[in-house]
């Protein structure tokens, strides 16, 4: 097994992977910024390297430099996370070019896979069914419009390079065709640098089903079922759960068998999500594929007890999956609730802060997966997502109430964060028990019965911080004499 590994990422993901190589007896080595200095990630791994960049986030980007580090601290290989770096095939080249191990795939995949249409090119070859629509960049406005009427209003133009929900233009009639689409391709070239549209039928009311695959280095691929991230803001994923409801066993191998055709045709190796969507009629048709951890593995971690970190190490070191297609039980259910900086009642938009007070749930079943303490800021600078919090129950009635509880004593002071929204759709009917999409938060989920909560959460925040208040005010002002034994003393005196 490898002796040492740097982690090219910060946060919750540096953590989750920090534990998994300590498990394997592996040593870690963290790279941070300055910014991050104090944060768990860099006080938990064995070793750790500031970072020297302009700003916070173009040090985990410096591919240079992390080479370099890597090298000089004596690291085997180099975990990407997710974001930053972990989607770069120039990066996954360059690790080999060092010759150190990236743990992930090889550039290729990350290549045809990060093109949206070269992804749908390959995948239409192997047999993948892919949203209708088009798989090269739209160059001439007449057959384009004439692809559209032919397929039929609404469609989507999206961007090849797309990612993180941006580059996407919903076009309702023809006559809004070429305006959408000059405003697609200038939002491709100002967040991707590339200019490349395309045009996709715009799916009404789908689920977002993903399944994900392991590959290891001697042919053999296994998936572990799938997760539905429906639940959506700006087309993100909020909350995510395995299984998904609405699959029976034979969509589930079917979709299952097509992922891992997906994986086969682009020489896959490690981890990976196949990303469909999921129509009313249960036709399913690929989105694309993320070629790295998902920030919600953890669901599919409980439900198949396979730990995904460090399967996915240990493939990178080229060890056989120690499990074959026929061994995965799917078992109980999970769900993932990710805990954002954002204000609901604000169109989710970013907040930002010191945290002046955290307690994170705990107990059977109850999972955090974080990477921020009391104390620390929530920036501009990274993804405001402060943890992940899971749930995993026999049934998926008893998994939701478990997380309703959990995020009940969830007390984050500092700014506003979505829990009070995760809070309600716990609660919520459709949620519950209909067929709920990625229209979800938009169509079915009103926002104005969190107004009424907002007083209620406020008292009980106001409440902490009083507390808090009180008590140190207390330690200041008390005279040593005048402290009292507590009772708990007492007890424990008499014994
Ligand atoms: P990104 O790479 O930016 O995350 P994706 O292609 O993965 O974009 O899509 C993200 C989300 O956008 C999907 O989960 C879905 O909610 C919505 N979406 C994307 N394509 C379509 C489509 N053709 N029809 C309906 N919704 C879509």
């Amino acid at each position: 097994m490898f002796k040492r590994i740097l982690i090219a990422n910060r946060g919750e993901i540096a953590i989750r992977i920090i534990n998994a190589a300590r498990e394997l007896g592996i040593e870690s080595v963290a790279i941070f910024h300055e910014v991050d200095k104090k944060m768990p990630f860099v006080m938990n791994a064995d070793f750790a390297y500031q970072l020297q960049s302009d700003t916070p986030k173009s040090g985990y980007l410096d591919i240079e430099q992390i080479i370099d580090i890597a090298k000089n601290s004596g690291c085997e290989a180099i975990h990407p996370g997710y974001g930053f770096l972990s989607e770069n095939a120039k990066f996954s080249q360059a690790c080999n070019d060092a010759n150190i191990k990236f743990i992930g795939p090889k550039p290729h995949s990350i290549e045809v896979m990060g093109s949206k249409t070269e992804a749908r090119i390959l995948m239409d070859k192997a047999g993948v069914p892919i949203v209708p629509g088009t798989k090269e960049k739209i160059e001439n406005f007449d057959e384009a419009k004439e692809i559209a009427n032919k397929i039929g209003y609404p469609i989507l133009l999206k961007a090849a390079a797309g990612g993180g929900g941006k580059g996407m233009r919903l076009v309702h009639k023809e006559e809004e065709f070429i305006e959408s689409y000059q405003a697609a391709q200038r939002e491709a070239i100002k967040s991707f640098g590339d200019d490349l549209v395309y045009m996709e039928k715009y799916i009404i009311n789908p689920k977002h089903i993903e399944i994900q695959v392991i590959a290891d280095q001697h042919g053999n691929i296994v998936h572990l079922g799938e997760r539905d991230c429906s639940i959506q803001r700006r087309h993100q994923k909020v909350i995510e759960e395995a299984p998904s409801v609405v699959l029976d066993e034979d969509l589930r191998n079917r979709m299952g068998e097509v992922a891992v055709n997906a994986a086969r045709a682009c020489n896959y190796e490690g981890v990976g999500t196949i990303e469909f969507l999921l129509d009313l009629n249960k036709d399913f048709y690929f989105l694309e594929m993320n070629t790295r951890l998902q920030v919600e593995h953890p669901v599919t971690e409980l439900v198949t007890n396979v730990d995904l970190a460090k399967e996915q190490i240990k493939v990178a070191y080229g060890s056989k999956l120690p499990f074959t297609q026929e061994d995965i039980k799917i078992q109980g259910f999970a769900i993932e609730c990710r805990i954002y900086a954002e204000d609901p009642l604000n169109n989710f938009l970013p907040s930002i802060g010191k945290i002046n007070y955290l307690q994170s749930p705990s107990g059977n079943g109850v999972r955090v997966d974080g990477g921020i303490e009391s104390q620390d800021e929530i920036s501009i600078h990274f993804d405001p997502m402060i943890s992940k919090l899971i749930t995993y129950a026999q049934t998926r009635d008893e998994a939701l109430d478990k997380m309703k509880t959990a995020l009940k004593n969830y007390k984050i002071i500092g700014f506003n964060n979505i829990i009070p929204f995760l809070s309600k759709v716990m609660d919520d009917n459709t949620f519950r028990n209909e067929w709920f999409d990625t229209s979800f938060i938009d169509k079915s989920f009103d926002n104005r019965i969190l107004e009424n909560d907002k007083i209620a959460d406020n008292e009980d925040l106001a409440l902490i911080s009083s507390f808090m208040y009180l008590k140190n005010k207390n330690k200041k002002i008390l005279p040593s004499t005048e402290h009292k034994i507590s009772n708990w003393k007492n007890l424990s005196f008499k014994k």
